[in-house]
């Protein structure tokens, strides 16, 4: 099969002052091929797609659309009526108007007078999508999966030839993402090319025919997917070489052979009002383990009823061997236990706060209100973490939200890590991060625990895992599957004990 370009671009320069954002990148996508832009936060990836999309105009370079016209695109509109149109991850549609007004508002005069063939027209286009939605329903009722959908049908009923996803993923569920994927290989298979922005290696697998990687402003190369397996994918973009991620590998492993043997954390028949069905846990000193399973299994909801953050309906609880009650977060906390959610948005970060009101915060609910630090020994606190995770931000009275996610994160492990857990917890601590923050946190929590903390590590990336824990629980449906360790720690072995076990029905 000879693929057809849509769209080529050759040569793109663009600078701002002090950055070379783009030093002379190739980029070309075919028609109906989804293509993954990847490189870690910095890369490029936006300026390329401004670029291409005339919210910037390039220095130097050419595009061509179709293998042969070269246009020039200066603004939104030039992209649009070339067929080029974005989805961002923030949904720019107006929720209190209905899905068919969003999908036709600023767009051919008229549209919107006629409702009955607008809504017809549009309940047709939904439905060929296979988009659970109807054209006269307000866009507020349907759930974000959907409004993205609806974005989606938007742009593809304007002609698009080419639909860009920027980080398209990153709040929806397991099943969500399940039905913009089907989305996305229906509009593939009507040759639509797709170009996929995502930090979530296990979807750029999934879904993806191609990578092209950047790193620093450059094209790093094009791969077909089955070209280039993760460990590759992730040293393209990080520009190291294997044996900085291999040696990870190592010093998990090390670990095992020296296994101390106490119980910091011990549950029996453990029980919340989540759903989960009741599990039996425990965790060594300096252990680190974790809850592996897919999206949805039931893993966050494990580590939510050991640190009393849903509510505790049954089971046991030993710290250290002493029975104790854990059915609130403040019980938890002064028995040493700490937990990094993993929704940081709702449950972690105070956006208006500083990075420095941000990190003393779970020190303080442990110490009190009422006694509140001084301004130098909350200053103390923060410089000390702020320098000792790389944290990057102006100064400590920077507001929070106006860091990296990235950086966020670590300000929220800083706050947990002042609290000098015994055992601490992180639900999705990479989730959405550039790589290299990511390797930055792998090593941080593989330190920990040589020092004696014990860490229960979730991560949806599975080779994550396999690089930091020495022991891997299993779900499956809301229960507690499998254990693995020693040389069952694989991929494969996590696959299978995810499918197999007892059947379902
Ligand atoms: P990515 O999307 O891959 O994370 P970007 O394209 O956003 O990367 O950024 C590439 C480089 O260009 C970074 O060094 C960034 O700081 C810089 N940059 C991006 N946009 C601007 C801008 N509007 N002004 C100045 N520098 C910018
Ligand atoms: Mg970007």
């Amino acid at each position: 099969m000879k693929e057809k370009s849509v769209l080529e671009m050759r040569g793109i320069q663009k600078s701002f002052p002090g950055v070379r954002a783009l030093q002379g990148v190739d980029f070309t996508l075919c028609e109906g091929e989804i293509h993954a832009l990847m490189g870690e936060n910095g890369a490029g990836k936006s300026t390329l797609i401004k670029v291409l999309t005339g919210v910037y105009t390039k220095d130097e370079g050419q595009i061509f659309l179709k293998g042969k016209d070269e246009v020039n695109i200066h603004s939104p509109q030039d992209a649009q009526r070339l067929g080029i149109s974005t989805v961002y991850q923030e949904i720019t549609l107006c929720p209190n108007l209905s899905v068919a007004e969003n999908m036709y508002i600023g767009r051919t005069e008229g549209a919107l007078q006629n409702w009955k063939k607008m809504n017809a027209d549009a309940d047709k286009i939904l439905q060929s999508l296979d988009i659970p939605a109807k054209a006269s329903q307000q866009l507020a009722s349907c759930s974000i999966a959907v409004q993205q959908m609806v974005a989606i049908a938007r742009a593809v009923d304007m002609e698009c030839k080419v639909l860009i996803l920027d980080e398209p993923t990153s709040s929806l569920d397991d099943n969500e993402v399940a039905k913009l994927f089907k989305l996305m290989r229906d509009l593939k298979a009507k040759g639509v090319g797709i170009i996929f922005v995502t930090h979530f290696l296990d979807q750029v697998y999934e879904v993806c025919d191609k990578i092209t990687v950047l790193r620093d402003g450059k094209l790093v190369g094009e791969y077909e997917i089955a070209d280039l397996p993760r460990v590759k994918l992730v040293s393209k973009m990080l520009g190291k070489e294997m044996d900085d991620l291999s040696d990870i590998k190592s010093e998990a492993k090390a670990y095992e052979e020296k296994d101390a043997s106490e119980y910091v954390f011990e549950a029996k028949n453990l029980q919340s009002n989540a759903g989960i069905k009741p599990f039996d846990f425990y965790i060594k000193k300096g252990e680190v383990n974790g809850f592996t399973g897919l999206l949805g299994s039931g893993r966050s909801e494990c580590v939510r009823a050991i640190f009393g953050a849903d509510t505790v309906i049954g089971g046991e609880v030993k710290v250290d061997g002493k029975s104790v009650k854990i059915t609130k977060p403040i019980q938890a906390m002064k028995n040493g236990i700490a937990y990094l959610p993993e929704d940081r948005k709702l449950d972690g970060i105070v956006g208006d706060l500083s990075v420095r009101e941000n990190i003393i915060l779970a020190l303080q609910v442990l110490k009190g209100f009422f006694k509140p630090f001084t301004k130098a020994e909350a200053n103390k606190f923060a410089e000390e973490y702020i320098k000792l995770l790389g944290i990057k931000t102006a100064s400590a009275d920077t507001p929070i939200k106006s860091l990296s996610g990235g950086n966020q994160q670590k300000c929220i492990l800083a706050r947990w890590l002042l609290t000098k857990p015994e055992y601490l917890i992180l639900d999705e601590p990479t989730r959405g991060i550039d790589v290299g923050t990511k390797v930055d946190i792998q090593k941080l929590v593989l330190k920990l625990a040589s020092e004696g903390m014990s860490i229960t590590f979730i991560s949806s990336e599975t080779d994550e895992m396999l690089r930091t824990c020495s022991r891997l629980i299993v779900m499956r449906d809301r229960k507690v599957v499998g254990e693995l360790k020693g040389d069952e720690l694989t991929q494969s072995m996590i696959m299978s004990t995810i499918a197999g076990g007892e059947s379902e029905k």
